[in-house]
């Protein structure tokens, strides 16, 4: 989180822009933003240092509907966006909210390097196993068998498990929460935002036009909260790594996994003191540097 809060925000609907929205009527991606608005309002983040940085898709359009400065940016691009956001101000709250198809399929890559880098960065995914804006087609969460217009005799692929992939490339907060509890998610968004690192919300959300099987009621018969479970400890990685295989008959939500290690902007000396939008040009000594490469 940023260190010096400017602006505070009075009410919830200080976070409002008035943007008009074209989700469908019961889409999760609503359960989802109220989530978001409601976690940065409580966190009193300051509007004139928070971004948004979105990709492509249905819940992508995030980013117009809440007053905090805002990227729309390209299919599967929104982490290096946010990367090179991150890298001039360190000092802004950096959120980006992306689908599965743009995050765990086309910015795959990206995925995986950002985790791994370990940038202050809060991901949340809206992930509702389909590429919802394009009118329904598998995308890389959608399970064996299921059938949409790109498949219609069954995907033949198994499905990716994200939490187990930010995991093992090295994020150091993976949860996973349900846009069917809102409040619960918002919990996990507030601390995935206050986490010093790489953290990966990754938000079960059901499409209600394009995929009839993973609706809500099909979550409710299975979701179930991590820190209820006994003996979980989410600290340890094993176990972790264990968790995020579990897809079926039941699904967990909660913190999956946290550690503590220093990010990319830590091990910069350069960027200790003041962030680099804070450095004046005139000050540096660009003839010496270029000296270094002739
Ligand atoms: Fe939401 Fe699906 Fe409609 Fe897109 S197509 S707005 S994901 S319900
Ligand atoms: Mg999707």
């Amino acid at each position: 989180m940023s260190e010096k809060p400017l602006k505070i925000l009075e009410k919830m609907t200080d976070l409002d822009t008035g943007s008009p929205c074209n989700w469908c009527p019961g889409c999760g991606d609503f359960g989802i933003l109220v989530a978001l608005k409601q976690a940065l309002f409580e966190l009193k983040i300051d509007p004139e240092n928070t971004m948004i940085v979105s990709g492509i898709g249905c819940g992508s359009q995030a980013p117009h509907l809440i007053k905090v400065y805002g990227f729309h940016s390209l299919h599967g691009r929104a982490l290096p966006v946010a990367t090179a956001m991150k890298m001039a101000n360190h000092k802004m709250n950096v959120i980006v909210i992306g689908g599965d198809g743009d995050g765990y399929g086309i910015g795959m890559a990206h995925f995986i390097h950002t985790a791994r880098r370990n940038f202050d960065i809060t991901y949340i995914v809206q992930n509702n196993q389909v590429y919802g804006l394009t009118k329904g087609q598998t995308s890389p969460t959608s399970d064996k068998g299921f059938k949409t217009k790109s498949t219609p005799e069954g995907v033949l692929e198994i499905a990716i498990r994200p939490l187990g992939v930010s995991i093992v490339a090295g994020a150091t907060f993976a949860a996973r929460g349900f846009a069917g509890d809102v409040m619960h998610l918002k919990d996990l968004i507030k601390q995935g935002i206050q986490h010093k690192g790489f953290s990966h919300i990754d938000a079960l959300q059901p499409c209600v036009t394009f995929n009839k099987v993973n609706t809500y009621q099909w979550y409710q018969q299975r979701i179930y909260k991590l820190e209820k479970e006994e003996g979980y400890d989410p600290t340890n990685r094993a176990m972790a790594l264990q968790k995020a295989e579990e897809w079926g008959d039941r699904i967990a939500v909660g913190v999956y996994y946290k550690e503590e290690r220093p990010t990319y902007i830590d091990e910069l000396p350069q960027l200790k003191d003041k962030a680099l939008v804070d450095y004046d040009p005139a000050d540096v000594d660009f003839a010496a540097t270029l000296q270094n490469y002739f």
